[in-house]
């Protein structure tokens, strides 16, 4: 009887009486605390009668008890599927009757609004509060018995993860026990990850970043967690002295640099910092060097294929790029017939590997589209591979622009724009045009001491930029809207701004 993910992640850790996870209360969980309460959630969901293949949906705060439904899913071969806890009713609503969820566990404070959406989507509703308490907990508490784990083969399905829905609305990536396995085996190796490892968490446990990145490393390598329930300063810079590692999205880091008491001293211990989920400006890059000594490893993933490519550890992390493909994961820039391009040359990025997921959950046309027949996956986003093989994103495919026959790339016009006086960062998007088609305009988020000056940023751009790329007009605002991940929400931008140039 084998189980490959509940195997390796977690059997190999029964009855050790290390720590896994230190919590926001000053506690800690050992792993074999963890694997009991783990057991006890799996006969819960037998109990229940869920079958392998079945789906469980969960929208609950970030505590060891959603880990360990995580654990019992893979124990008992049903398929796990965390939901953004930012998601309303309604929205949850789409994601249990898309994916057929049979079981959902909330958070006691919304089950009376969720109950008739889990009645509507024929899904039992039990309560799963962040401390544990609830129904669901309730009938599992006071078992001992260990659980007799379910058999499953590495291509079984694990997971349902839905895509962050930054272009549109969410997919549900089917992700099997390989999927899952592969990539963070590699990636422990990679980032060199051990039991001498103590890594600060502060991402959600509902997106593939902080789930089956962090937290399958740390369970593979026997790592400690410090577990945040979000992203807080005070929190992690008061921690950072007894860990050696984090994992954080690009707006941890400037948070990090907006506090004069973030120092080198403070950073002493860490031997890693990893950034990804969004490109990470040039100007975090440097001054989080200049001000701690260590640079900031990107690396380019998602919700499809986990993580694809990694700056190396030991080599040049090149800012503005997201490094090497993994090893085990094929990588290659192509034109819109699947033809790999020469090096240098922009396309679509397009990835194939055991990290590439099985299509999208009841999406057969959506899957025909983006996954080829031999396996390689159209990710969506346009890069390039440079000579010396580092590849760079220059943004998502949805967002370029073309204005009048030419191919625009964001990506060029914001690095330009993001080093301008008074300008915090820069978004720039394809606005409809009569005469254009489309023209680009460049938002600006401005910094909160000086605004920046647009006429004077507009005659700057004759400088650095082809005339047919300068931005039709900059508008300045305080903050560029962001999704939980900390994603630039374009899609609303371009929403809020395409009637800039449409005649009365
Ligand atoms: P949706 O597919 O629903 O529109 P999404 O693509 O944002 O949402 P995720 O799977 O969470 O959902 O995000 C993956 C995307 O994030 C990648 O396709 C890429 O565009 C972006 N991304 C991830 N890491 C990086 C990085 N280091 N630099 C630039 N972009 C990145
Ligand atoms: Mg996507």
């Amino acid at each position: 009887m084998a189980n490959p993910l509940f195997d390796t992640l977690f059997a190999r850790h029964a009855g050790q009486d290390t720590v896994f996870l230190h919590l926001p209360d000053g506690s800690t969980m050992t792993h074999d605390a963890f694997l009991r309460m783990t057991a006890r959630f799996a006969h819960q969901i037998a109990r229940l009668g869920l079958e392998p293949g079945d789906r469980l949906a969960v929208q609950i705060a970030k505590s060891p008890q959603a880990l360990a439904v995580y654990a019992a899913c893979a124990q008992t071969g049903v398929i796990f599927l965390p939901l953004n806890t930012a998601y309303t009713p309604a929205e949850v609503s789409y994601f249990l009757e898309n994916s057929g969820a049979r079981l959902f566990l909330c958070d006691g404070k919304a089950a009376e609004a969720l109950a008739p959406i889990a009645a509507k989507a024929d899904a039992r509703l039990e309560v799963m509060n962040a401390d544990g308490s609830g129904s669901f907990a309730d009938a599992a508490a006071g078992n001992a018995e260990e659980f007799d784990t379910v058999s499953r083969e590495k291509d079984d399905l694990a997971a349902f993860l839905y895509t962050s829905g930054t272009t549109g609305r969410s997919k549900g990536a089917m992700l099997t026990q390989d999927n899952l396995l592969s990539n963070a085996q590699v990636l422990t190796d990679y980032w060199r990850f051990t039991a001498d490892d103590v890594l600060l968490h502060a991402l959600p446990i509902f997106h593939t970043h902080g789930l089956f990145v962090a937290t399958n490393i740390c369970l593979i390598a026997g790592a400690q967690m410090i577990f945040y329930p979000g992203f807080d300063a005070d929190a992690v810079i008061r921690d950072m002295p007894r860990a050696t590692s984090m994992m954080g999205v690009p707006t941890f880091y400037t948070r990090l640099l907006d506090r004069e008491d973030f120092t080198a001293d403070v950073s002493r211990n860490m031997r890693l910092f990893i950034s990804g989920s969004a490109p990470l400006l040039a100007e975090t890059h440097r001054e989080f060097e200049a001000r701690t000594g260590h640079r900031i490893l990107e690396r380019y993933g998602m919700t499809e294929t986990n993580m694809n490519t990694s700056n190396p550890y030991d080599g040049e992390r090149r800012a503005g790029t997201v490094g090497f493909p993994l090893p085990g994961v094929e990588l290659r820039v192509c034109d819109e017939n699947g033809n790999a391009l020469p090096q240098g040359e922009i396309g679509t990025i397009e990835v194939r590997g055991p990290n590439v997921f099985k299509g999208y959950w009841q999406m057969p046309e959506k899957t025909a589209e983006e996954l080829r027949k031999n396996g390689f996956f159209i990710t969506g986003d346009l890069g390039l591979i440079d000579k010396d093989g580092y590849v760079t994103i220059v943004g998502r495919g949805k967002d370029l622009i073309i204005s009048g026959g030419y191919n625009i790339y964001p990506k060029e016009i914001e690095l330009v724009l993001d080093e301008a006086p008074g300008v915090l960062e820069s978004a720039v998007i394809g606005v409809p045009h009569p005469d254009f088609g489309e023209t680009p305009v460049g938002i600006l988020a401005r910094r909160p001491e000086e605004a920046p000056d647009c006429d004077a940023i507009m005659a700057s751009l004759t400088d650095s930029l082809a005339r047919f790329k300068h931005p039709r007009k900059l508008v300045v605002v305080d903050a560029l809207p962001r999704n939980t991940m900390g994603k630039v929400q374009k899609n609303i931008l371009r929403d809020t701004y395409k009637g800039l140039f449409q005649p009365e």
